[in-house]
């Protein structure tokens, strides 16, 4: 078992302990990310962890994670607000200074789904984006090379899409797809382009089958099989199961060395070890385009989650491009800019296009 995979041995001292909670805590990217830049684990969190033991507490880092992902701090205080678009200006407001760095660039699109451009909903079969939104995504895609990246299956997604003119990252970058728009019926799978967790699939299915059984005597838990990676909803959940759901898919996944947990807004994510997530889908994405030369290429990627960051980290790297964080209240990340709420978003994909329109008027 790996440190990955957040089991933490009972018979491990106390110190072991605290620095495997903090390690596995941080491959769930709590909101304050445990590891700095310079790849030191953060002393007050191992600390803390220590502090819980000393107390006889028991040591529960996926528990702890699931109310982190809770936040009950809303974006109501207004000295927290203008302190967080101070820190991440707003993309609307900064719309001009930002795109006037991509002069002579190619621009492309990466957008995440849920709560980006569907607002977040209590039943995630029923997390529909707006008409409007999707004009609006449709308009970006005129212009600009376009994909829509997502912890859903690469079919789920696009069912509540529906635009064949896209490429589709499901399963958080690991079922890739180019558009089929255009495609002769039959045709589609031919349109492929990446599917690195293939060998995953049995041992996925497996699980997911384990857990519709063990976990439905909790009441408001789901399991959402998103083809290389499965998510476990508790958004429905009562808070004092919470522990209970942690604990029950904990059991199931120690059994598996080739999965770990995530976490992403009220859902715990199960995923293949394999180093592969959103950024490793935005780098592939613009390499499969042609766009290999990162000084040529202007990347836009919008997301309101922990797994965006992935995403928003390899921007960062490169110096190139925006990465583009939706959230009304203040959270670490490797985002430079922020949008309120999905509304917010289709503002900007609506004034992206007329700033395209008005370079060649
Ligand atoms: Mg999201």
């Amino acid at each position: 078992m790996t440190n990955q995979n957040m089991v933490i041995s009972d018979a491990k001292s106390c110190l072991t302990m605290a620095i495997a909670a903090a390690m596995s805590e941080s491959t769930m990217l709590p909101q304050k990310p445990l590891i700095s830049q310079n790849g030191y684990l953060s002393l007050k969190k191992i600390l803390k962890k220590l502090e819980s033991c000393g107390n006889g507490a028991r040591i529960n880092p996926l528990l702890d994670s699931m109310r982190a992902s809770s936040p009950t701090r809303r974006a109501s205080d207004a000295k927290d607000q203008s302190s967080w678009t101070l820190r991440l200006p707003s993309a609307l407001s900064m719309f001009e200074e930002m795109m006037s760095v991509s002069k002579g660039k190619q621009i492309v699109v990466f957008l995440d789904y849920d709560g980006t451009l569907s607002p977040i909903v209590e039943d995630p079969e029923h997390a529909f984006m707006t008409n409007e939104m999707r004009d609006a995504v449709k308009g970006v895609a005129k212009f600009f090379p376009t994909a829509i990246v997502s912890g859903r299956s690469r079919a789920k997604v696009y069912s509540f899409v529906r635009l064949s003119e896209l490429y589709y990252a499901g399963s958080h970058g690991m079922d890739i797809k180019g558009p089929t728009e255009g495609l002769k019926r039959g045709r589609e799978n031919q349109t492929v382009l990446c599917q690195p967790a293939r060998e995953f699939l049995p041992i996925i299915n497996e699980v997911y089958r384990t857990l519709i059984d063990k976990i439905k005597h909790i009441p408001g838990a789901k399991v959402e099989n998103n083809k290389f990676c499965l998510s476990v909803h508790y958004r429905c959940v009562e808070e004092k199961n919470w522990a209970k759901l942690g604990d029950e898919v904990k059991s199931i996944v120690k059994g598996y060395q080739q999965l770990r947990l995530t976490q992403g807004r009220k859902v715990i994510e199960i995923r293949p070890t394999i180093k592969w997530d959103k950024g490793n889908a935005l780098e592939f994405l613009l390499e499969s385009l042609g766009y290999a030369e990162w000084n040529d290429i202007f990347p836009i990627y919008i997301g309101d989650d922990r797994t965006d960051e992935d995403a928003f980290k390899v921007i960062r790297r490169k110096g190139q491009g925006l990465g583009i964080l939706v959230s009304e209240s203040p959270k670490e990340t490797y985002a430079s800019y922020s949008l309120n709420e999905p509304s917010e978003v289709m503002d900007f994909l609506t004034q992206l296009v007329e700033w395209k329109q008005s370079q060649y008027p």
